[in-house]
């Protein structure tokens, strides 16, 4: 396959908060591919791109929609695979190419950057990789073994103090109900500890939606995973809310959320409480009970 194919898969993936940002990929697919509730890269085979080929991309950008540019993201799933001598030469290239630029992030796995030393991490954001979306799920290590997540709790721990302390903004992602009915509570707890060791700058919620295909949904129709309830996911975030001692941003910023929250903690805390109630009461009177992924 040659390079120039790779720029054409489709949808692309990036967060809601990049949504305006330009695409730029810098690997593709996910070196992983194993995480039991996602098939975003499952039809792609993992692979970098040469910074050859990714320097021309971004000369085509800049021809195409000119340097104004004011933030990028780097695709796919992991660009933290890159090495760190790869990942400055195309970050340097870039902000000479784009002098506006005012924000570069990336997804990044919590293995991935505990395989770079402190140095390596330090180099890369001095080059202007400003931000790090870290897949986090959850806290538990029993949870994370059972969605093969491939990192511990405390690896999860040591790699958002290292993004931290190497100056990047860094951004984790909890998915309610992944522990479903069985793990709902060490879920929570074990959560609120992570978030609580890091105290990211961001803390970025997602509702586990059962896509076909995925472990996930096959241990749904199997009978094996019994999915939380739309009202036990928000008592979930209400409880992950209520315990967190942190002073990150707090965003539920995704279509899968049953309760659009965007606060800063803990100022915000109360009133972000008093929205979680309000869901859990409409779920309560409209009885939103067990969803049946089985019918679909
Ligand atoms: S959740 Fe992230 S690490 Fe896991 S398979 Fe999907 S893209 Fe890869």
């Amino acid at each position: 396959m040659t390079d120039a194919t790779w720029v054409f898969d489709f949808p692309p993936y990036r967060p809601p908060s990049e949504a305006y940002s330009m695409l730029l990929r810098v690997t593709r697919g996910c070196p992983w591919n194993r995480c039991a509730f996602c098939s975003m890269y499952r039809k792609y085979p993992f692979g970098r791109r040469s910074v050859v080929d990714i320097k021309a991309d971004i000369d085509r950008l800049v021809e195409v929609y000119g340097a104004g540019m004011t933030s990028v993201f780097f695709g796919d799933s992991n660009s933290l695979l890159l090495s760190a001598a790869d990942l400055v030469e195309v970050l340097r290239y870039l902000h000479r190419s784009v002098p506006g630029l005012l924000r570069v992030t990336s997804y990044a796995r919590a293995k991935t950057l505990l395989k770079k030393s402190p140095a390596d991490l330090r180099a890369i954001r001095d080059a202007g990789l400003h931000r790090l979306h870290i897949g986090l799920e959850s806290g538990d290590d029993e949870v994370l073994r059972m969605i093969c997540k491939g990192a511990t709790a405390d690896e999860m721990i040591a790699a958002g103090q290292r993004v931290k302390e190497a100056g990047f903004e860094c951004s984790m992602y909890v998915l309610l109900g992944i522990g479903g009915v069985e793990k709902t509570r060490q879920h929570r707890t074990g959560t609120i500890r992570v978030l609580n060791a890091v105290d990211p700058h961001f803390i970025r919620v997602r509702t586990l939606t059962p896509i076909p295909g995925t472990d996930i949904a096959r241990w749904i129709a199997e009978g094996s995973f019994a999915p939380v309830s739309p009202l036990m996911s928000i008592e979930e975030e209400r409880d992950i809310v209520a315990g967190l001692e942190v002073t990150s941003r707090f965003l539920n910023d995704h279509v899968s959320n049953m309760v659009p929250l965007d606060g800063r903690l803990p100022d915000d805390r109360q009133a972000m409480l008093d929205m979680l109630d309000a869901g859990m009461e409409y779920c309560r009177r409209h009885e939103l009970g067990y969803r049946d992924y089985r019918a679909r």
